[in-house]
């Protein structure tokens, strides 16, 4: 069990019965063809390695790497381990994370000449593959997660048919397991495919990541994005949404792993956005790995969720929305109340009145800072009127979580009005920078 990638949990599942069928399910490549052929019989004439223990140092076995304990983690927490392997056309790569609750969110890959990068996300620390592999890769790279296990498989395909002796040579900080704050961003460029106006002043973004690239932004988080604006490198960290506010109940029209959408307001004194608006179709900008706090098992079990945004801060908004309505069985209500100075400003202002006409559970509320005479709806800035009666439990003790992202003094005002409403510190969830 101690020396078994997958560990207990998977040993477990063939225990005392006919294991035949998790073997071949599993376990198909240890066959003659693919690996055992490799192996002598016989005696090793050779004194075997000893490990180092004081400075945890890795060695390789027989492609398995021995499981390290990372020193400031709890001692449960053990670091993920890979393994490879292949067939005439395929080069499989595992990762046993052994780590429940992983999905396909948790798997960055890049690969660009000739150079393989894939971060595995595990809670605050990320498990880096960095190799320059040993062969060509066709550009189309699957990635896949059980997500019982937290096995992850990264299948590349061969550009040509022939055996390879070794998967790469190690690049920077290959085989490690950090926390992400001791990780620098990694950016790839991506290509600027469409701009749609939104608004006056913001308009929705459509960037496609290179082909080697399987990256789905989680909700919740952003990326930073960067442009070489005068010689200087300028970065902006953004919130991806989805493509529409209902893309959950069709098809999208591009796969959320190589498509990224972004709303973007233009201030015409602004140091990154003007320059970024420049940007023609088919330009390219660098987008960073996904960062943020937010984690979708806050929304676990929830009765209620109430969204309070102010101008762009509705971007988090939309997947929190969409995810909650789709996959949150016990969910009774989701209200976003939205600030905006005028009407002209109300981002995806048709969208949201169509969801809230189809969707009982959904109901949202427009309040303007400085509307014309003819707006009947809210009006005023944040304050405990509006929100005691807004984030108001129907049941008492129902599960609540409130969600507010907005212009920083807003946000702040209004962590402050529901602390004074009595909302926990866990039921708000403020996104900030
Ligand atoms: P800036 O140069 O920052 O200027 C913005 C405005 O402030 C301009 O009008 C400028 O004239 C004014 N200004 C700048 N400095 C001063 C000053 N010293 N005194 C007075 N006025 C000043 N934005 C989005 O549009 N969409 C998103 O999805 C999004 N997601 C975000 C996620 C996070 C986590 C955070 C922190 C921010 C997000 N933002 C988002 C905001 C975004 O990062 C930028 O701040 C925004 O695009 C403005 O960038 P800029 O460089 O163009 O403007
Ligand atoms: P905006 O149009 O300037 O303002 C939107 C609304 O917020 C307006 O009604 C405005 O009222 C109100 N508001 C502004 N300051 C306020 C304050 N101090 N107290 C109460 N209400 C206030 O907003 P924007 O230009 O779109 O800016 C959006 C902000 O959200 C940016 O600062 C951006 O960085 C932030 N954001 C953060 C994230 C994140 O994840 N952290 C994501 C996206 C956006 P008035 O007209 O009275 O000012």
């Amino acid at each position: 069990m101690e020396y078994h990638p997958g560990g207990e949990d998977e040993l477990m599942r063939a225990a005392g019965s006919d294991g035949t069928d998790l073997f071949d399910q599993v376990h198909r490549w240890v066959n003659y063809e693919s690996m055992l052929k490799e192996c002598l019989v016989g005696r090793m004439a050779v004194k075997p390695v000893v490990l180092a223990k004081e400075n945890h140092e890795k060695k390789p076995l027989n492609g398995i790497l021995l499981k390290s304990k990372v020193p400031d983690l709890p001692v449960k927490e053990i670091s993920p381990s890979y393994d490879w392997f292949q067939t005439e056309s395929l080069v499989t790569i595992v990762i046993y994370t052994k780590q429940k609750d992983m999905d396909s969110e948790s798997v960055i890959v890049d690969y660009q000449d000739g150079c393989f990068r894939a971060e595995i996300v595990v809670n605050d620390y990320s498990y880096l593959l960095h190799t320059e592999l040993s062969h060509e890769i066709q550009e189309d790279i699957t990635a896949r997660v059980t997500e019982k296990t937290g096995k992850v498989e990264i299948i590349l395909k061969k550009k040509n048919n022939v055996s390879w002796k070794y998967l790469g040579h190690p690049l920077e900080s290959h085989n490690s397991f950090t926390a992400h704050r001791e990780k620098g961003l990694y950016y790839r460029k991506c290509k600027l495919i469409s701009k749609v106006d939104v608004t006056h002043d913001t308009k929705l973004y459509c960037l496609m990541m290179p082909p080697g690239t399987h990256l789905q932004v989680p909700i919740g988080q952003h990326v930073y994005l960067k442009q070489t604006i005068a010689g200087a490198e300028i970065v902006k960290p953004y919130t991806p949404v989805l493509e529409s506010l209902h893309s959950d109940l069709r098809e999208p029209l591009h796969p959320h792993n190589k498509y990224i959408y972004v709303i973007i307001k233009i201030y015409h004194t602004g140091l990154f956005t003007p320059h970024f608006d420049c940007l023609q179709i088919g330009d390219y900008v660098s987008l960073s790995n996904p960062e943020g706090n937010f984690k979708k098992s806050q929304l676990q079990d929830l009765e209620e969720l109430f969204l309070l945004a102010a101008g762009t801060g509705f971007t988090p908004m939309v997947k929190i929305l969409n995810y909650a309505l789709a996959n949150i069985t016990n969910l009774r209500k989701v209200k976003l109340m939205f600030f905006n100075k005028t009407e002209e400003d109300i981002l995806w202002r048709n969208q949201l009145e169509q969801l809230a006409d189809k969707e009982r559970r959904f109901e949202v509320e427009f309040i303007l800072s400085e509307p014309t005479c003819e707006w009947i709806g809210k009006q005023g800035r944040i304050s405990l009127p509006l929100l005691s009666k807004f984030v108001k439990r129907s049941l008492e003790n129902s599960r609540v979580l409130i969600c507010i992202c907005g212009p920083a003094p807003f946000t702040e005002q209004g962590i402050r009005l529901l602390k004074d409403l009595n909302f926990s510190q866990e039921e708000v969830h403020s996104f900030t920078a």
